[in-house]
């Protein structure tokens, strides 16, 4: 754990969130500023930096965080409509917290180009 890293506090517990799922690799919760009716992030209970801290190590963690986004999807009903999976990554990719973190949203239709 990062001592100074606000998403491995909400994943110890430390710091409280609206948890919606949890296992022994992630947690789930619902995002302080909401950008879409549902708007959930992901993220695995270790603490990785960024996209780019990810080694062969991580595969199958990233592949249990798309299925648990698929579950949580079809739970809050955005599944069928559709909804977005997004990772921002470093400054201009639009990241603000350096821990790892996909976000789910859906309840609206999504524009592109993203903004
Ligand atoms: P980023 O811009 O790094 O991809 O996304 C960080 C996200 O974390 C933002 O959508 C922001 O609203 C969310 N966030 C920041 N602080 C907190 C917090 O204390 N609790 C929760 N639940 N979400 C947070
Ligand atoms: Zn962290």
């Amino acid at each position: 754990m990062a001592t100074d890293c606000l998403f491995c506090k909400i994943a110890s517990g430390e710091i409280p969130a609206t948890l919606v799922y949890e296992d022994e690799q992630v947690v789930a919760f619902h995002d302080i500023e909401p950008q879409a009716p549902q708007h959930l992030l992901i993220i695995p209970r270790r603490h990785i930096r960024t996209t780019l801290d990810l080694t062969a190590q991580d595969e199958s963690l990233v592949g249990h965080i798309y299925r648990v986004a698929a579950k949580l999807a079809r739970q809050f009903g955005i599944a069928d409509d559709g909804f977005r999976l997004v990772n921002n990554c470093n400054e201009a990719g639009g990241q603000v917290v350096w821990h790892l973190h996909f976000h789910l949203l859906g309840g609206r239709r999504m524009t592109w180009p993203p903004g």
